[in-house]
């Protein structure tokens, strides 16, 4: 798809809604015949004046011709709005039609791939390229159908009225293909160099602006800013180079992709053809009216072109968005027949060059929890990632409740596990309503007592301006990262859901909110089967089992007494956090993780 042309690009999109296509075609013809209808109304406009100025004028030829040019123009008028109208409506139709289209490819895709993708690309593609393609649809389509049956419809008018008055005015015909091949040239290199000096601009703001918090931390600022007006000066190079190249054939445009040379050249041949009475005057009329049409749909044209371009990269990413594979789907879904989990023989990769896991075994009976413990890059998080289905295996399998998790179907399984994970997601509206989000028939005492569970009920009634109804941000910006983190605890309390996958959080390290967290995993983890990805290995001592994960296999398993009795890596890892803990305990507070 990506050898395609702009438009090739615009046009398959517009295919994946009919209807709405349906439409535009009728809105592209529609413009297309008024501007037809329009160059007739001026060649009779030519032959009522004719008519007039000609001989003894007679009242009915000038009476048909005017009727003929009032119907043509107003015609033309009448069907160029209409065609406008009908292409604006789709493209706000459309633009409701792909959205709809993103969001369904984003549900159908495998969650992993929607992290990948990353929330401020998926913005970006929802928004920016949607809105970008709107406006081609509605301004540029239409013009199309315009731009390009004006000009021929003018040629062929004049072809049949006069065709040596034809001959004069396709002289200028090559000079305009010179200006515009050379305006091409110079305008698409320039203005890809420019698009290209623009997003790096602003990628380098947003990293400017984002990584603020952690410059003013670590340096100055110089560095990044550095970065930051390097790009802005390369982005003023691209637009001066793109105005000095651009001068020499914006000049050529001006003199010659404007009506006037064509209407001096009509002039000058076709006042002595008059003379020489070869043509008649509303030959020539015809000629001065309609000549210049073919000129001057030649600028527009090119921005048209250019404005497609443009919309080329955003229109290429929604398609690649589009046309990502769906996570397959059981025909039948299966019931899980208990909550225990278990790894048979799981080979994964994120790609096809590494296999991050190999041959992993891991058994998790119903009601038990298992810690996964590790260097960082080992493959925990990927070990997680598998239970829900983010990513499907690459051999092997990955079974709940007996049942392999590829024929439970994404729903039922997402039903059957709660996540929580190290950047606790909250969305848009208030508190209740993201406690709310596991169950949405919860009554309000269900909410509470999940919230109380979670150790959250007493802050949002004590330190939250309109307790349960208090609005959060998008991330939950008023609130602290442990605050978040006990909002979805209590989510993944109220949700039921029998399997827990838990990323301990490491960052919130205070220890009142340690603690309260730490309470409210123990709540959440009651009678459930948990995977925990541990960071620190306090929490962990009395799991029903402990996996040691190195380099995507297991390198160890046991209890903790036996893993410590054992001598290998866990009891390294666990002397070095008691001798941690000593130092904490004569100093400042430790903070080792497991890594
Ligand atoms: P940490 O404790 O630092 O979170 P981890 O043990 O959880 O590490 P994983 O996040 O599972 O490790 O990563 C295992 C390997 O897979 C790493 O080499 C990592 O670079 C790679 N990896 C993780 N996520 C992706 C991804 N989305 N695409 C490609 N590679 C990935």
């Amino acid at each position: 798809m990506s050898g395609k042309s702009g438009l090739g690009q615009v046009a398959d999109l517009v295919r994946l809604a009919p209807a709405i296509r349906r439409r535009l075609g009728l809105a592209l013809w529609l413009a297309g015949l008024g501007s037809v209808s329009s160059v007739v109304g001026l060649v009779c406009v030519a032959f009522a004046v004719g008519s007039l100025v000609t001989g003894t004028p007679e009242l009915s030829p000038v009476l048909w011709w005017s009727g003929g040019a009032l119907l043509g123009l107003a015609g033309g008028f009448a069907l160029r709005l209409t065609a406008e109208h009908l292409a604006h409506e789709a493209s706000f139709e459309i633009e409701v039609v792909w959205r709809r289209m993103i969001a369904e490819a984003l549900a159908r895709m495998p969650l992993g791939e929607v992290q990948r993708l990353g929330s401020g690309r998926i913005k970006k593609i929802m928004q920016d390229d949607v809105r970008a393609l709107h406006n081609v649809v509605a301004d540029a389509l239409p013009f199309l159908g315009s731009g390009v049956a004006q000009p021929i419809a003018a040629l062929i008018a004049l072809g049949v009225v006069q065709w040596k008055l034809l001959l004069v005015v396709l002289l200028i015909v090559p000079i305009a293909m010179l200006c515009m091949s050379l305006m091409t040239k110079d305008y698409s290199e320039q203005r890809n160099r420019y698009n290209q000096a623009n997003e790096d601009v602003n990628a380098a703001l947003v990293e400017f602006v984002q990584g603020m918090p952690v410059v003013r931390t670590f340096d100055d600022g110089g560095v990044s800013f550095r970065r930051f007006s390097d790009r802005v000066n390369a982005f003023t190079e691209a637009v001066a180079a793109w105005s000095a190249t651009s001068r020499p054939s914006g000049v050529l445009t001006k003199l010659f992709i404007v009506p006037l040379p064509t209407l001096l050249l009509v002039a000058a041949a076709g006042v002595p053809m008059l003379t020489a009475g070869w043509i008649t005057v509303p030959e020539l009329l015809v000629a001065l009216l309609i000549g210049a049409m073919p000129i001057e749909a030649v600028s527009p044209l090119m921005h048209l072109t250019n404005y497609i371009n443009d919309s080329k990269a955003g229109a290429a990413r929604l398609t690649e968005l589009l046309e990502m594979p769906a996570m397959p789907e059981p025909a039948e879904p299966v019931e899980p027949k208990d909550a225990s989990i278990v790894f048979e023989n799981v080979t994964f990769g994120y790609n096809d060059d590494r296999a991050v896991l190999s041959n992993l075994d891991l058994d998790i009976p119903a009601g038990t929890v298992c810690a996964l413990v590790g260097p960082s890059g080992a493959g925990k998080s990927t070990v997680a990632r598998l239970i829900p289905r983010f990513y499907d295996v690459t051999s092997g399998s990955v079974k709940l409740g007996g049942v392999d998790v590829r024929d439970i179907g994404s729903e039922k399984l997402l039903q059957h596990v709660a996540l929580v994970f190290q950047d606790p997601f909250l969305v848009q509206g208030t508190i209740a309503e993201n406690i709310r989000l596991a169950k949405p028939d919860a009554t309000d005492e269900e909410v509470y007592a999940a919230a109380e569970a979670a150790a959250a009920h007493e802050f949002i009634k004590a330190e939250l301006p309109d307790g349960y109804d208090t609005q959060v941000g998008e991330r939950g910006g008023r609130l602290s990262g442990g605050q978040r983190q006990r909002i979805t605890i209590a989510r993944a309390i109220l949700s039921g859901a029998p399997v827990v996958v838990l990323d301990e959080a490491t960052a919130f390290a205070d220890p009142e909110n340690e603690a309260l967290i730490q309470n409210a995993i123990a709540r959440l983890t009651q009678g459930r089967t948990v995977l925990i990805i541990a960071h620190r290995l306090a929490t962990i001592v009395d799991v029903d089992q402990i996996v040691v994960i190195d380099d995507g296999g297991v390198a160890e398993r046991g209890t903790h007494a036996d893993l410590v009795a054992a001598g290998g890596r866990y009891a390294a890892l666990w002397a070095r956090h008691e001798q941690a803990s000593r130092w904490g305990l004569s100093g400042t507070r430790s903070k080792e993780t497991v890594r």
